[in-house]
C-alpha cells in the first residue's frame, strides 16, 4: 500500500471474497438503482465513502465499479451493494475491458450514475451503460456526454467537493471503511504473534511518486522510544528493512504481508500513523486514529490532508517551488527535493511527541 500506489498486496493465494459474484446476480428491470464509478487511486476510493454513504442513506446501497485494489475495500461497506472489478491497467486494459464492463453493467440497467471520476473511461462506461441520468463534474474531460453537470468546487477538502455530486445535503457523512471483525481479528493476531502491545506507532513510508516519500522514516524510528510497526504493500519493503534495521527490537515490517483491510485495522489499533500525503492517511481518517501527515511536493489546499480534530500537517513553507505539482513527480524537477529533505527528524518527533502527550492526556477528541 504504498500510499497512493493505492494497493496492497494480497499474501499469495488469498483473494478477497466478493461481496456479489457478479456472474450470479440476478438481471433486473429495476430502474432506481445507482451506480458509481471510482477507478482511481485508492486514496480516491477512500475518500468517495462519504458520497456513497450519503448516496445509499436515499436509494439503499449503491453499486461501485472500481479497481481490484479497492474492490477490497468496498465489498464490505455498509453502503455498497455490490461491487464490479475493473482491471483498467492489467488484463481489462483497452477496449476488451470496457465492453465487458459495459454488458454488465447494460444488464444491470442503472437508473443513475454518478462519476466521481473524471476520466473519459469513466464517462464511456456511464453512456454505454444505458443509464439515463449520468452526473460528473462539470471540468471532466468527458462532461459533454453527461446529463448533469456540477462545478467541482476549486477549494474545500475533497469529501465535500465529491460529496456535491449529490447535490445539496444537510449532513457529511464520515470517512468510512467497511472493516469486519475478521479483519480486526486477524490485526489483533498478528500484533499479538509480533509482540506489539497497544501503545505503538504505525508508519507508512510510501508512495508510488518517489517525491512524495519522506526519506527519514529509518531515524525517526531510531529515535522513538516505542515500538512501530511499518504498513505498506510489497514494493515498500525496502523501505521498511531500513526502518527494522534501524530500530531493531522495536519495529516490525508488515508491508507486503497483510491485506488492506487487515492492514487499515492495523492502523486503527496504533496510537497514531505517520505517513506522507498517500493512501494510508485516509485509511486512519477512516479508522480514527491520530495522524503526522508529511506533505513535500504537493500541499493539504489540494483538499487531501486529514479532517481529524487534532491531527498533525508538516510541510515546508518557505520553498517558491511548492507544490510543483498534483501529485508530486517521480524526482525533484530541481533536483535539491528540499520540500522533504528539509523537514527535519525532529520536527516530526516533535509532532509525535505532541499527538501522543495530547492522547494520554485526553485533550484531543476521541477516535470514532
Ligand atoms: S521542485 Fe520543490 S516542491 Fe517539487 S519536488 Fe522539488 S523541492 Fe519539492
Amino acid at each position: 500500500m504504498s500510499g497512493q500506489r493505492e494497493q496492497l498486496d494480497l499474501p499469495k493465494g488469498e483473494r478477497p471474497v466478493s461481496k456479489t459474484d457478479n456472474s450470479r446476480l440476478p438481471l433486473t428491470a429495476d430502474r432506481s438503482r445507482c451506480l458509481v464509478i471510482q477507478t482511481a487511486f485508492l486514496g480516491d476510493v477512500v475518500l468517495t465513502t462519504p458520497l456513497l454513504s450519503l448516496l445509499a442513506g436515499r436509494h439503499g446501497p449503491v453499486d461501485v465499479v472500481t479497481t481490484p485494489a479497492a474492490a477490497a475495500l468496498l465489498e464490505t461497506h455498509p453502503a455498497v451493494r455490490s461491487v464490479i472489478r475493473y482491471d483498467k491497467h492489467g488484463p481489462e486494459r483497452g477496449w476488451r475491458g470496457i465492453r465487458r464492463v459495459v454488458a454488465e453493467l447494460r444488464a444491470r440497467r442503472y437508473a443513475t450514475v454518478y462519476l466521481p471520476h473524471r476520466s473519459v473511461r469513466s464517462a464511456a462506461l456511464a453512456m454505454l451503460s444505458g443509464a439515463p441520468e449520468r452526473i460528473g463534474f462539470a471540468d471532466s474531460a468527458a462532461a459533454m456526454t453527461y446529463t448533469r453537470r456540477v462545478q467541482r468546487p476549486r477549494e474545500g477538502h475533497e469529501v465535500e467537493r465529491l460529496l456535491t455530486l449529490a447535490g445539496s445535503s444537510a449532513e457529511t457523512p464520515r470517512v468510512t471503511l467497511g472493516l469486519t471483525p475478521s479483519d480486526y481479528a486477524a490485526a489483533d493476531e498478528w500484533l499479538a504473534r509480533h509482540g506489539m502491545g497497544s501503545r505503538f506507532i504505525a508508519l507508512a513510508p510510501g508512495s508510488i511518486w518517489g517525491t512524495k516519500r519522506w526519506p527519514y522514516y529509518a531515524e525517526l524510528a531510531a529515535r522513538l522510544d516505542r515500538p512501530c510497526v511499518v504498513i505498506g504493500g510489497a514494493d515498500d519493503q525496502p523501505l521498511a528493512e531500513a526502518i527494522v534495521t534501524a530500530a531493531p527490537g522495536r519495529a516490525v515490517s508488515a508491508a507486503g504481508q497483510l491485506s488492506l483491510r487487515v492492514s487499515a485495522a492495523i492502523i486503527g489499533r496504533a496510537v497514531l500513523l505517520v505517513t506522507n500525503d498517500s493512501a494510508p492517511l485516509h485509511l486512519a481518517t477512516a479508522v480514527g486514529t491520530p495522524v503526522v501527515a508529511i506533505f513535500g511536493p504537493t500541499v493539504p489546499a489540494f483538499g487531501f490532508g486529514p479532517r481529524r480534530a487534532g491531527d498533525v500537517t508538516l510541510g515546508w513553507n518557505g520553498l517558491a517551488c511548492r507544490p510543483c505539482s498534483k501529485h508530486g513527480p517521480p524526482v525533484c524537477p530541481l533536483g535539491h527535493h528540499r520540500c522533504m529533505r528539509d523537514l527535519s527528524v525532529e520536527t516530526v518527533a516533535a509532532a509525535l511527541a505532541a499527538i501522543t502527550s495530547s492522547e494520554e492526556s485526553g485533550a484531543i477528541c476521541p477516535r470514532n
